[in-house]
């Protein structure tokens, strides 16, 4: 398994083949306060490249080329904050994208847990550490520890798509699974315009 930290792009010869697995680190839950730090990208072959972004460094013209191609699905856990921070620091809006999290609600209606660690539990059993989830993304030099576990969020993105296409399919609701990623967007728009906490749909 072959994890690759980049600083500052994603170098030319790397690339991604239909559908890339998507997530980033930032310094906090608030695009518009806390910066992008890292995206981490894996073709869901066991290997991740992580790209490393200092302040205000943002220009990274083939990850924003990748990430902007309509020709490339974008998979994410939880797309609607990464689209609105990679939109925020990148500029670009990361579609067409397919969200494990939006999938999992609309069939997994038998739990309320769909964190990536209880989904990569249940359909895949394996067990994810999320000991780094809060640490300074923004360090120049990332841990042994950071590195691994930023690339375990994107390493079994395609195995869960697999599992909850399946899941989609049998319940039906695959078309409207498209149309709601088709949305986040959208969403993540009105979230970087302040509506983040309102629904716009309810009465
Ligand atoms: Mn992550």
């Amino acid at each position: 398994m072959a994890i690759t930290v980049h600083r500052g792009d994603l170098p030319a010869h790397v690339q991604f083949s239909g559908i890339v697995a998507v997530d980033t680190e930032t310094l906090g839950l608030k695009p518009r306060r806390d910066r992008l730090c890292l995206v981490q990208l894996s073709d869901g072959d066991g290997s991740a490249h992580i790209v490393q972004l200092a302040a205000g460094a943002y220009a990274a013209p083939n990850l924003k080329a990748l990430l902007a191609d309509p020709e490339t699905v974008k998979l994410f856990h939880y797309a609607r904050f990464d689209v609105a921070v990679l939109k925020q620091y990148l500029g670009v809006v990361a579609a067409p994208l397919y969200c494990t999290k939006i999938a999992s609600k609309l069939v997994r209606t038998y739990t309320d847990r769909h964190g990536l660690k209880d989904l990569v539990k249940e359909l895949l059993n394996i067990d994810l550490s999320k000991q780094q989830q809060s640490s300074d993304w923004a360090a120049s030099e990332l841990s042994e520890a950071q590195i691994a576990y930023a690339a375990s969020d994107v390493l079994h993105l395609h195995a869960l798509k697999a599992k909850l296409d399946e899941m989609l399919a049998r319940e039906g609701r695959a078309g409207l699974a498209e149309a709601a990623f088709g949305f986040v967007p959208v969403r993540a728009e009105l979230d970087l315009l302040g509506f983040e906490d309102d629904d716009i749909f309810i009465h």
